[in-house]
């Protein structure tokens, strides 16, 4: 079966990649961010130097690898991929480090998940682009130091509040990237359609991208779902009706929101009162990873208003019983 999912992924890394922005120019909406990182990679460039350290914030599946490599593309650099649970001990980092060249990108996603002495490693690396390496053990142990290429470190994260600060004040350029609105959505499945070459109605995207969760990634999964609802049921065109049927069949409503999100609501609401309720406690009565509760379905709860994080725990506001239909008798939202 781990060959299976292996060949899943490699799979969906291949969609992915067949609809990832090249240039700035096709990374759609997040228009400051975008004009920001112009100017930064131009004057770069004009100085022929590599880019500064650039930390990139934000919930999963808006755009981080992509931006990356789009930062790549422009600089005209090379880039190095990797994400910190794949890398175990200090040797893995050097490894990395003494092998990028002159001017290339290195990427690290999950980086809040690199283990201390990695990311001791790391931010020297970044501050003064060399590593002291320990060779032998005990009194007959010494220090090496040795020179990096000066490379432009592009950090990941969906938890910027678990990054040291040591860490984190070491980039020199920080973006934060926020869920995309209706209309960043629709260009984006409109850029996705032409490339998959579906057909869509003007309609039909306007009505995907309300059910799209804020999220490049989801739009675009949403997308092949439909296609497959089309194809199968109509004449192979996505019109409003194949959207509002799909939808209706993921289980995922005008908000955007999926099942086990209002499932989450639901508990809160009918187990614990409304809240506060802590986040292992809630976790483990949805059956849901605390990992994927924090980093994918509370920041979207959160934005749409459903959910609040308060010092004591989660708690549903006012909005969330009238989604549900539960008569609400507490005074949430003072
Ligand atoms: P994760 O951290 O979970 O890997 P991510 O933030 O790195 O997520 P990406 O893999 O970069 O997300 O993006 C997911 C998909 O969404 C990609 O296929 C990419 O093509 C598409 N996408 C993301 N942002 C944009 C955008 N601004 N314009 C067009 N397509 C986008």
């Amino acid at each position: 079966s781990s060959v299976v999912s292996t060949s899943f992924q490699q799979e969906a890394d291949k969609q992915e990649n067949i609809l990832r922005p090249k240039m700035l120019k096709d990374f759609q909406g997040q228009q400051r961010l975008k004009d920001n990182l112009a100017v930064f990679v131009q004057a770069a460039r004009e100085r022929k130097e590599p880019l500064d350290h650039t930390f990139l914030i934000g919930p999963p599946g808006l755009g981080k690898t992509t931006l990356a490599s789009i930062i790549a593309n422009e600089m005209g650099a090379e880039i190095r991929m990797t994400s910190a649970p794949a890398l175990d001990k200090p040797k893995d980092l050097a490894g990395i480090l003494t092998n990028v060249t002159e001017g290339s990108v290195f990427f690290i996603d999950e980086i809040h998940r690199l283990k201390p002495a990695l990311e001791e490693m790391l931010y020297i690396a970044m501050e003064d682009f060399e590593i002291d390496w320990v060779i032998g053990q005990g009194p007959a142990a010494r220090t090496m130091r040795i020179p990096l290429p000066k490379f432009t470190l592009v950090g990941a994260t969906t938890k910027a509040g678990s990054v040291s600060s040591p860490l984190s004040s070491r980039f020199g350029i920080t973006c934060h990237i926020e869920f995309y609105n209706e209309q960043e959505l629709a260009s984006i499945i409109a850029r996705s359609a032409q490339i998959m070459d579906v057909q869509i109605d003007k309609k039909a995207i306007v009505q995907l991208a309300r059910c799209s969760r804020g999220t490049p990634r989801i739009a675009n999964r949403l997308l092949r779902r439909l296609r497959d609802f089309a194809m199968v049921m109509g004449d192979g065109t996505v019109t409003v009706a194949v959207v509002d049927h799909g939808m209706e069949r993921l289980g995922i409503d005008n908000n955007g929101l999926e099942t086990q999100d209002r499932n989450i609501l639901r508990t809160i609401i009918e187990f614990y009162d409304g809240g506060p309720v802590g986040a292992e406690t809630l976790s483990i009565s949805v059956g849901e990873a605390i990992e994927s509760l924090e980093d994918f379905y509370e920041p979207y709860l959160i934005q749409k208003g459903f959910l609040k994080r308060t010092p004591r725990g989660r708690m549903t506001t006012k909005k969330a019983y009238d989604l549900l239909g539960i008569p609400c008798k507490r005074n949430l939202d003072d």
